[in-house]
């Protein structure tokens, strides 16, 4: 079954992480066996042979560059142009990887629905493990901006846009220069309603994850456009501003959002304590994902609000996702996993692409 996956990080493990995607994990983490810059060295899950042995088809990849002022402790660009170069590497990577028949763009309905028929077909020959995968079909990716500090203005959404800039979360972790994010408060803006306005007339998708609470509301009252959030978990479960309150949950199923199941274990399973928790020790595994799924399914009251925004490569790896994962292409588990837990073939469906697609359809007609 064709899954599509809402959110990987892909060209900031490719320019800052120094990972060759087009290679098989194993290769990827003998290369870093060593290192310890990131976290996440000799870890990692996720590279472009992997996505295709789960049959993950599509997925949305971003660009990312944080602004920080000098008041800011967290890692980033000292100026906004810096920023904005710094995800124009990242786009000269896609492109890259376009030209080398890896993956191709999805931008409008004509070249998701011809993606969507290349893979509807079987896979070519047997696929046996990664390594010797002769299944070389393009991975689909939709370009998406996490944190928007990198737009030096907002007249640059209409260049970005061009280049084919579908979905912009606005904020990301801190402050940032149009909403502030995860682990921050404040309300939008000036710049930052300039923004939406901006995002709206040019039709974006408006990305709700990090958005913290008085922005987040601000916009869900601004924003006339299509709404998803790409990753995000339930707070009800794990207690964490990074996560969305029931009431936000509801704000979101209004608004005829989508949100993506992510598999950070620290955002699945409460107490979670970074470099010392683990995953076996928090009993981490696939199927604590299905309980934030199905606590957003319950509150909707049917199954056409989530799908899967992993997240697998945002700066951490098998040290801090479920342990039953070994590589992104175990995905296909979340098949079973849902199936035990009772959910009907339909809503299986939706839950993996179905409701994503529903929501480009209608986001692109
Ligand atoms: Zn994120």
């Amino acid at each position: 079954m064709l899954i599509i996956d809402a959110h990987l990080d892909l060209s900031m493990n490719a320019m800052e992480w120094n990972r060759d995607l087009r290679l098989p994990v194993d290769v990827i983490r003998a290369r870093e066996k060593g290192l310890s810059d990131k976290p996440d060295r000799a870890k990692g899950t996720v590279s472009l042979p992997e996505l295709r042995r789960g049959g993950i088809g599509l997925v949305v990849a971003t660009q990312i560059g944080r602004y920080v002022a000098p008041d800011n402790p967290l890692p980033g660009w000292h100026s906004p142009w810096q920023a904005w170069a710094q995800t124009q590497g990242q786009l000269a990577w896609y492109k890259a990887m376009e030209e080398a028949g890896e993956m191709v763009m999805i931008r409008d309905l004509p070249s998701l629905e011809k993606h969507l028929l290349r893979w509807a077909a079987p896979a070519p020959g047997t696929v046996t493990n990664s390594a010797t995968s002769p299944d070389t079909r393009p991975i689909g990716y939709i370009l998406s901006l996490e944190g928007a500090d990198s737009i030096v203005t907002p007249d640059y959404l209409h260049r970005a846009y061009a280049y084919g800039l579908r979905a912009i979360g606005p904020a990301h972790y801190g402050p940032g220069r149009y909403a502030n994010g995860t682990d921050s408060t404040g309300k939008l803006s000036a710049d930052g309603k300039r923004l939406l306005q901006e995002m709206d007339n040019l039709g974006f998708i408006l990305d709700a994850t990090h958005l913290c609470d008085e922005a987040f509301w601000d916009a869900m009252e601004l924003y006339t456009g299509p709404i998803w959030a790409s990753h995000n978990n339930c707070r009800a479960l794990v207690d964490h501003n990074r996560q969305f309150s029931d009431d936000m949950i509801r704000a979101l199923v209004a608004k005829g959002a989508v949100i993506g199941g992510a598999l950070d274990a620290w955002m699945m399973v409460p107490g979670w304590v970074r470099g010392t928790s683990t995953p076996e020790g928090t009993h981490c595994n696939l199927e604590k994902v299905i309980d934030h799924l199905d606590h957003i399914c319950q509150l909707a009251g049917n199954a056409f609000h989530v799908g899967m925004g992993t997240d697998l490569d945002g700066a951490f790896g098998k040290e801090q996702c479920p342990y039953d994962l070994e590589t992104i292409a175990d995905l296909r588990m979340m098949q079973t996993l849902l199936e035990k837990r009772g959910y009907g073939a339909d809503d299986i469906e939706n839950i993996l692409h179905g409701n994503w697609l529903r929501f480009l359809r209608k986001a692109w007609a």
